[in-house]
């Protein structure tokens, strides 16, 4: 089946955090506390993914509190922190959203992702992922972690879906006067 063919049945993308949405870099401040760094653009494709009506969401082995913060800002639909076992994860939101593997998209950098990344319908890695997930995976960004993979993975999905044209023309929507990325105005579909 064609990349693009997979990409249409797309309802739902999950993504990993750590190497994935950031850079990898973990900066530990002297109280223990980790600080991490988040890309906008990717932050505007995920507001662009529920204009689609796309939903998304994060499955992470760690735990921060920054990405709580992040995650609410951008409405992410599944949030799973402190994760060992990602295919558990994975088989449980399939199960209570009632969603078919092929329905659901994945990103990821590193081993832990190699189950996810087998199981569902369409899967990318980031383009400075461990060699066996860019093996294992439907498709490779051409941007690393952090630096826009996960963007251009949505984007990607979007215009495989023929929705690229209704959420551009729905961008104005999507950006505040100081042009960062604020709520989507109309909401997103939640099952
Ligand atoms: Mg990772």
């Amino acid at each position: 089946m064609s990349l693009r063919k997979k990409a249409r049945s797309i309802k739902l993308i999950l993504m990993d955090v750590d190497g994935t949405l950031t850079d990898g870099t973990l900066s530990v401040l002297p109280d223990g506390e980790e600080v991490k760094a988040y890309n906008v653009r990717d932050g505007m494709g995920i507001l662009m993914a529920g204009k689609a009506g796309i939903d998304v969401g994060v499955i992470t082995g760690k735990t921060s509190r920054s990405l709580d913060h992040r995650s609410s800002k951008l409405h992410l639909a599944e949030i799973h922190q402190g994760v060992a076992d990602k295919g558990k994860v994975l088989a449980e939101i399939l199960e209570r959203r009632k969603l078919a593997a092929e329905e659901v998209a994945y990103i990821g950098d590193d081993l832990g992702d190699l189950d996810v990344i087998r199981a569902v319908g369409l899967a990318a890695a980031v383009e400075d992922a461990h060699p066996l997930v860019r093996r294992h995976s439907d498709y490779i960004c051409r941007l690393p972690g952090g630096r826009g993979a996960v963007r251009e993975f949505i984007e990607f999905i979007i215009k495989s879906q023929g929705k690229w044209k209704t959420v551009l023309s729905g961008l104005s929507g999507l950006l505040d006067l100081k042009g960062e990325p604020a709520a989507p105005a109309s909401g997103r579909k939640r099952p």
